[in-house]
């Protein structure tokens, strides 16, 4: 049989070589042609715009131009070296900047050559200028059969760069790899999908993707190769999403039961439209017999925790065991005090099981649990070791989810001592994009509670510098004054960074000497403390003995004093939206109008300021998350660098394909609808695609 000739390794192509192929491997992951093919420039190079240096004002956005080297500089030591380089065309002069890969760059732009340039003008000292521009050969015109008017601009590394596999030496390859091989690429989508989408076939969209014929090709063949991608994507999750729900391997629990009612009749006030709207939601998945896997999202404050207990009780009401877990101790903590409130007309056993939990203490609860007498157990990681054994686990509740790694989830799952599955419910409070969500959760059932409790009063939110401390100080003693209670957070990226530490220490050492015993009181809570001390110094703040509480952001999820009406966010551009917006749901839970403060360090880029500004200007935590997806992208975003996304995606993006992403999953949905299982002769294609390792999102069937 004849070898498809995409599984040549790239050693074998003209140029290439062992050596180069080895670096191909390590540094690009490329080992056959095929990889090279799948391997799309990030950019393309117009050679039909090259702008004239006189031309370029300060604000342009990107700009390319043709210089020759006049000179370049070395000047400062060490951390301060930089590269200075003076370039020049017909028109005028302009000066470049480096502050790293200086060496490399010094030696490549040797005073004479020319290159192409390609970067963001600024204005320095009166002086246009560009930073670290990209920097590529000047175009050969003919040097390639392919030489369009677009060439393509691969990722590289310096190691690639010095090993002899520079840009033009990419273009090459490409150039090789389709001569070698595009007749034997396989059309991947059915031809009535390309048809009913109007998408190109493959084979012209990996030509047009590497050596584009003009802008028109280059778009169609973007927008298959996207489409594609994201399609598989959402066929592959939405298959697994149809596995489960006709798999009849759910417990069913028929009734609601006497404790759920118990605990509703007894509730200080109505739910809201929302929390009923999502508890009917729930029930409905419980009573069905499948096994409910249910994404709950909802703002902070909107009120989950009452779901959750009574969801557990719809458990407790059909004979098995519920759990909550939740990421930290002192969330954990705050769940229990909370809970076992609401469960006092019950009578329903309830236990608090974390890491500080002594052998003691832990025994009973072991055994409670092993023989049914406890019902509900409210715990952290703790939960999840091995010797916790359920009699019969029949609902597990995650609260804010993303802090959990995939691999804790499914140990969850495994606790359930019955043939069936436990039914799953996850909560977030991390507002999650539309397209982010369709892939992160893409198997799961979602419930959103789009409603505050009333009587909520807006946040107002402001954004200061240092130059306004001291009127900052003065505003928290008059809130201090009329009996209200303060958040200064500190941001702690790392928890064992060292600097970080620092800045709380100093941070918390100057709020003492603003705000002295006796008439202020300063608590400090952060994550190097013990359990014990970390407890001692929340419950002083939530039971209203300190006026201040200093801390990291172990604060940050669930922790609920209403009597406080201040949050200060110290350095608030080293957090993310999504974060800050968590902190800011820290306050405003109670009568009394409240106040989130923006602290913003000496330094702030612009782009920071934007992201601060935005916050002051909506407290609507989704469009919060949409916007922050679209400046940083999805891989920043709070909540996601955990969990992580299920694939890499190779040329779609969450961030700006949303448009793409919506209509490639209902078109997906469509798909299944007819041939649930893609037996179909037409979708084998498909089926042979979502076999492939990429689509395999194994562990991700069990997130839940
Ligand atoms: P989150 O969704 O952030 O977990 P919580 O469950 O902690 O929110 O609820 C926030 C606060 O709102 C709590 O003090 C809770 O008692 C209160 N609450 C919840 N539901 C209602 C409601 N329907 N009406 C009034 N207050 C409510
Ligand atoms: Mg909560």
């Amino acid at each position: 049989m004849l070898r498809n000739k995409l599984d040549t390794e790239v050693q074998f192509l003209p140029g290439v070589g062992p050596k180069r192929a080895s670096l191909l491997r390590t540094e690009l992951e490329i080992t056959t042609v095929g990889d090279l093919l799948h391997t799309y420039p990030f950019r393309y190079i117009d050679r039909s715009s090259i702008q004239y240096i006189s031309d370029i004002r300060s604000g342009s956005a990107y700009v390319q131009i043709l210089a020759q080297v006049v000179s370049a500089e070395l000047t400062g030591k060490g951390a301060k070296q930089r590269l200075s380089v003076l370039v020049r065309d017909a028109s005028g002069e302009m000066e470049l900047v480096f502050f790293k890969g200086i060496k490399y760059t010094y030696d490549r732009l040797k005073p004479g050559s020319t290159f192409l340039f390609f970067g963001r003008p600024s204005v320095y000292n009166g002086k246009m200028n560009m930073v670290h521009p990209e920097i590529d050969n000047p175009p050969t015109l003919g040097a390639q059969n392919f030489s369009g008017v677009l060439t393509g601009v691969y990722n590289s590394t310096d190691k690639l760069r010095s090993g002899g596999v520079t840009g033009k030496v990419m273009n090459k390859l490409m150039a090789e790899a389709i001569n070698l091989a595009i007749g034997d690429v396989q059309e991947t989508l059915p031809e009535y999908i390309l048809r009913e989408k109007g998408l190109v076939p493959l084979k012209f969209a990996l030509r047009n993707i590497h050596f584009p014929s003009d802008q028109a090709a280059l778009s169609k063949a973007q927008y298959r190769l996207k489409w594609e991608e994201l399609f598989l994507l959402q066929l592959s999750l939405l298959k697994q999403k149809y596995i489960r729900s006709r798999a009849e391997n759910g417990i069913p629990m028929p009734i609601v039961g006497p404790a759920f009612h118990a605990c509703y009749n007894a509730l200080p006030y109505e739910l809201t439209g929302a929390q009923k709207r999502v508890i009917k939601e729930i029930q409905a998945d419980m009573k069905s017999g499948h096994q409910m896997n249910r994404l709950l999202q909802g703002d902070v404050g909107s009120g989950k925790t009452m779901v959750a207990v009574l969801s557990a009780l719809i458990a407790i009401g059909n004979g098995y065991q519920a759990c909550i877990m939740a990421p930290t101790e002192v969330l954990a903590q705050q769940h229990y005090a909370n809970i076992k409130k609401y469960l006092a007309p019950t009578g329903v056993r309830c236990e608090l099981l974390i890491g500080s939990t002594t052998k003691a203490e832990r025994r009973p609860i072991h055994e409670g649990l092993e023989d049914g007498s406890v019902g509900i157990i409210i715990g952290t990681h703790a939960l999840i070791e091995d010797d916790v054994v359920f009699k019969n686990l029949g609902l597990a509740i995650i609260d804010e989810q993303h802090r959990f790694g995939v691999e804790q989830r499914s140990k969850l799952w495994s606790k359930g001592a019955t043939d069936a599955p436990p039914h799953v419910l996850v909560m977030t409070a991390t507002p999650i994009p539309r397209t982010l969500a369709m892939t992160l959760y893409g198997d799961l059932d979602v419930s959103v509670i789009d409603e505050m409790p009333p009587g909520r009063k807006p946040i107002q939110t402001m954004l200061i510098g240092e130059g306004k401390r001291p009127a900052m100080y003065n505003f928290i003693r008059k809130e201090i004054a009329a009996g209200r209670q303060v958040f200064i957070v500190y941001p702690l990226i790392f928890e064992s960074e060292k600097l970080d530490y620092q800045n709380l220490e100093a941070g918390y050492e100057e709020i003492v000497r603003r705000f002295p015993m006796p008439d202020y009181k300063v608590a400090i809570v952060h994550g190097q403390q013990t359990s014990e001390v970390k407890k001692f110094n929340m419950d002083a703040f939530v039971a209203g003995r300190a006026n201040i509480l200093v801390s990291t952001t172990v604060i940050e999820v669930g922790v609920d004093v209403p009597n406080a009406s201040i949050m200060v966010i110290e350095n608030a551009e080293r957090f993310g939206l999504a974060q800050l917006h968590q902190l800011r749901g820290r306050v405003g839970r109670g009568s009394e109008k409240s106040y989130c403060v923006l602290m913003h360090g000496l330094k702030v880029s612009k782009e920071s300021r934007k992201r601060l500004e935005l916050m002051c200007a909506t407290e609507n935590g989704f469009d919060l998350a949409e916007e922050d997806m679209k400046m940083r992208g999805p891989g920043d975003l709070e909540g996601t660098q955990q969990s992580g996304l299920p694939i890499s995606l190779n040329i779609a993006s969450l961030a700006h394909d949303g448009q793409i992403m919506s209509d490639a999953r209902s078109y997906a949905e469509h798909v299944l609808a007819g041939d649930p299982s893609l037996s179909d002769p037409v979708n084998a294609p498909l089926a042979a695609e979502l076999r492939k390792d990429k689509y395999s999102v194994k562990d991700y069937s069990k997130i839940s």
